[in-house]
Order: C-alpha cells, then sequence, then structure tokens
C-alpha cells in the first residue's frame, strides 16, 4: 500500500507518529514532508492531510486531494477540528489575516471535503495509526478503536466528590493528591467532554486533560450543548451546588469559547451534525 501526507498548516508532530507507524506497518511512503518529498497530486492509496487551511494555496491542494486518491484520511485534531492550528482564529480579525501570512481564516480541512476517517488527537498515538495502516492494508473496513466514552472512561484516578470548589487551569503535579480525580481537587480537568480512546496519559501523570481528542460523543451528538454548558451541569451535580452559579465560577476561570480551545474553529463541531462526524470516529 502506497500513502502519502498532504500537510497544511501544521506542527508536523501526527507525520512523525505516522511516520513511526508507517514504519512498524511496512508500508510504502510516496510523499512526506519532514521526509523532504511534498505531495504533487500523484494518486495513491490512501492521502493523509495534516493542519488546518490557512491559504487559497492549501484550498486548492485539498480540492486535488479529493477523488484522486483511494482513501482520504483527516490526520490529527487540527485536520479534523481546527487543533492548535486554528486558534490563529480567536484572536486575529479579517485585516489582520489579510496582512499576515495567511491569507484565509483557519479552517479544519474536515469543514471543507469529505474524508473517509477523521483520526484526531495531537498528535494520535502511533498505536492507533499503525492499526489503522494494517487495516486499511488489508483491504478492510477500519473498525473502531474508540469507545462513545470519554477520557474519564480510561482514567486511573478515583472521583471523590467535590465540596465548595474554586477551580484551577492546573497544578503541579507534585501537589496533586495521588489517585484522586483531578476535578474532584478543584483542577479544571476536561476528560469528561473528551473523546475517549488515549489511555488518558495526562491525567493519570497528574497533567488535567486539555481535550486534544476533540468533543465526546454525547457532546457532537446533542445539538446546542455547549461544552461549557455540559461541564457546569457536572460540576453542579458532583459539587451539589446549583448548575447557574457552577457556570458562573467556570466563566470566570475560562472563557466559553476557550473551554475546548482544540475545536475552537470548527464549523462541524460547532453545528455538530452528529450522523456525519460519528460514523467517521467509529470507523477506525
Ligand atoms: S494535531 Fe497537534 S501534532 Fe498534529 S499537526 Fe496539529 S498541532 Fe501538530
Ligand atoms: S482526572 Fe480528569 S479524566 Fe480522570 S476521572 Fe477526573 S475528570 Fe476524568
Ligand atoms: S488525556 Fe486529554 S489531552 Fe491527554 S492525550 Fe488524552 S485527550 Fe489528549
Amino acid at each position: 500500500m502506497r500513502i502519502a501526507v498532504l500537510s497544511l498548516a501544521s506542527c508536523g508532530g501526527c507525520q512523525q507518529a505516522l511516520l513511526q507507524a508507517a514504519g512498524e506497518a511496512g508500508v510504502e511512503i510516496a510523499a512526506m514532508p519532514i521526509l523532504g518529498r511534498e505531495w504533487s497530486g500523484e494518486s495513491v492509496d490512501v492521502l493523509f492531510v495534516e493542519g488546518c487551511v490557512t491559504s487559497e494555496h492549501h484550498l486548492r491542494l485539498l480540492e486535488q486531494a479529493r477523488g484522486r486518491c483511494g482513501k482520504l484520511v483527516a490526520l490529527g485534531t487540527c485536520a479534523c477540528f481546527g487543533g492548535p492550528s486554528g486558534l490563529a482564529r480567536l484572536g486575529a480579525s479579517s485585516e489582520e489575516l489579510a496582512r499576515g501570512s495567511s491569507s484565509v481564516e483557519p479552517r479544519p480541512p474536515a469543514d471543507l471535503v469529505e474524508f473517509d476517517v477523521l483520526v484526531p488527537r495531537c498528535p494520535p498515538p502511533p498505536s492507533m495509526l499503525s492499526q489503522l495502516l494494517s487495516t486499511l492494508s488489508r483491504g478492510e473496513r477500519p473498525r473502531s478503536v474508540y469507545a462513545e466514552s470519554t477520557v474519564c472512561s480510561q482514567c486511573p484516578r478515583a472521583f471523590k466528590g467535590i465540596k465548595g470548589f474554586r477551580l484551577e487551569l492546573s497544578r503541579d503535579p507534585s501537589d496533586v493528591e495521588e489517585g484522586a480525580c483531578l476535578l474532584s481537587q478543584g483542577v479544571l480537568c476536561l476528560g469528561p467532554l473528551t473523546l475517549g480512546g488515549c489511555g488518558a496519559p495526562c491525567p493519570a501523570a497528574g497533567v488535567p486533560c486539555i481535550g486534544c481528542g476533540g468533543l465526546s460523543a454525547k457532546l457532537i451528538a446533542v445539538r446546542g450543548l455547549r461544552p461549557i454548558d455540559a461541564l457546569a451541569s457536572l460540576l453542579a451535580a458532583i459539587g451539589g451546588s446549583d448548575r447557574d452559579s457552577a457556570l458562573r465560577e467556570l466563566e470566570d476561570s475560562v472563557p466559553p469559547h476557550s473551554t475546548h480551545l482544540f475545536t475552537s474553529c470548527s464549523r462541524i463541531a460547532l453545528s455538530k451534525p452528529g450522523s456525519r462526524i460519528l460514523p467517521l470516529l467509529r470507523r477506525l
């Protein structure tokens, strides 16, 4: 099987994960920018698209990609939902975007063309990509490695109940109570809002989940449910307070648009056509 990577505005981290996975799966790499070979429009079995669209040139490349390759995979959260590359949209005006190197508002490729598979995370773990490559090499339809559950379902920390919380955005991992849920200790962990499947390495190490996997299946499926509202309801339920005070507490700590920064520039994450996103996530 021949694969290639089309890299848009990105950090290159997803390519590195894919490079490791491709070695394990024994697939041929026709083009990958970190190997010094750019994709120039040739047909391959699977084209991985990494990063956000931030220029007219990116738009043209993306148009070429659709229809020329056997399968099109959105590689990483930037390509699926905006990720870190999409954050420019939060602060920049259209005039500033026009003056800078970006000529169009950052958009995740998954908002613009149809993909066969979405692989969120920043970056996706090589083991997950290796499994995907092996499945595609055998000509099989990728099956789900994502539970519809959240990061909490794989987290080794036990919930203890919040008493009169004051939220902290982070805490020195050495000051975190061993084995206890971070939210229970008042540290803002996005595990309950975030798609599961990563194995929860961050909260396991005492670092709150920052939501790099994108929204949980429930958040995608329920139209109009904002991440910050879902978190306020959860905090109210576990803290024994009312939802409005929990929401005020949250809004004092985190602006509503930045609760889930990794999906902040995605129209599909905002408009949440669950019927479109969920099958793509499950097909891995
Ligand atoms: S998803 Fe993360 S690792 Fe991948 S290109 Fe974007 S910022 Fe880099
Ligand atoms: S630490 Fe975070 S991921 Fe773990 S159970 Fe608590 S909220 Fe969920
Ligand atoms: S725990 Fe959260 S931030 Fe860490 S890898 Fe998983 S989804 Fe990403």
